[in-house]
């Protein structure tokens, strides 16, 4: 018998964006698969903090970026509920700010493996699972991009700002190629957001550095993030899809 309660699997939840969404997901009533790459202690933490506030959780590895381990994942969660309602594609990431002129092949591959193809290739397990034709329910995927998709990102990651513009190209394609299916597929673009991805890109103190420059003067939080991804789950996005929420301080 497929679960009860309806099913959400999050991408790179184990901390920031998709460790907020985790945990607003399963007080919404979801089922929550908290998926991480390699930290499995700060995973775990988040299923015992959504088990706390009395929701359901499970954490799986599986780097999104090797298609073997994506399918895996979703054969997991196929075992443990027997459903599939939702998607994040929130797993994403970005190297050391350099300007274009200073990048090689390797760095650009490794990005796009995760943020596009990684992206991707969930969204095929999802449709496979939710498509009416294929036996399933419809449902619904929201894309993590970011305001880079529009600002390019210059001088820090370019490559990244384009990984998040083919990712926005995604979202509008899929919307259009499954809607018949009931299944909406929508984009958030966050702008300057407090989370760790930052130092990852070799600056930690970069939204500080550039929160005067957005119109709300501040960072947001990876709440205020996870508040948009959550309403296209709603029953009032019903109408919307290959559509984007910008959560980004008016940047
Ligand atoms: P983060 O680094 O805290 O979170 C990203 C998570 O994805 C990490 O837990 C990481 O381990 C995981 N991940 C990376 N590659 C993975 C892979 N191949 N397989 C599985 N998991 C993987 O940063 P965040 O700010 O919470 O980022 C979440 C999303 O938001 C990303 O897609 C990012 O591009 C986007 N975003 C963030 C900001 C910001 O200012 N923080 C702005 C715009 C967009």
């Amino acid at each position: 018998m497929p679960h009860t309660q309806p099913v959400m699997i999050i991408t790179g939840a184990s901390r920031g964006i998709g460790a907020a969404c985790a945990l607003l997901a399963a007080r919404r009533g979801y089922a929550v698969c908290v998926n991480y790459r390699e930290r499995e202690v700060p995973a775990l933490a988040v299923v015992d903090a959504i088990r706390a506030q009395g929701g359901t959780a499970i954490a799986v590895q599986a780097d999104v970026a090797d298609e073997a381990q994506v399918v895996a994942l979703f054969e997991r969660v196929d075992q443990e509920w027997g459903r599939l309602d939702g998607l994040i594609n929130n797993a994403g990431i970005l190297d050391r700010q350099m300007r274009v002129e200073d990048m090689d092949a390797a760095r650009v591959t490794r990005i796009l493996a995760t943020n596009v193809t990684g992206a991707l290739i969930c969204a095929r397990e999802a449709v496979r699972r939710m498509a009416p034709r294929r036996g399933g329910q419809g449902g619904a995927i929201v894309n993590v991009s970011s305001a880079a998709a529009r600002l390019g990102a210059a001088g820090e990651y370019v490559d990244y700002a384009a990984s998040k513009g083919a990712l926005d190209t995604l979202t509008i394609g899929l919307a259009r190629e499954v809607a018949a299916d009931n299944i909406r597929v929508n984009g958030v673009r966050p702008g300057l957001i407090y989370t760790e991805m930052h130092a990852d890109g070799g600056e930690p103190g970069r939204v500080d550095r550039l929160k005067d420059s957005t119109p709300l003067q501040r960072g947001g939080t990876p709440e205020e993030v996870a508040g948009a991804v959550m309403w296209f789950f709603s029953d009032e996005a019903g109408y919307s899809t290959g559509s984007f929420i910008e959560v980004s301080g008016g940047r």
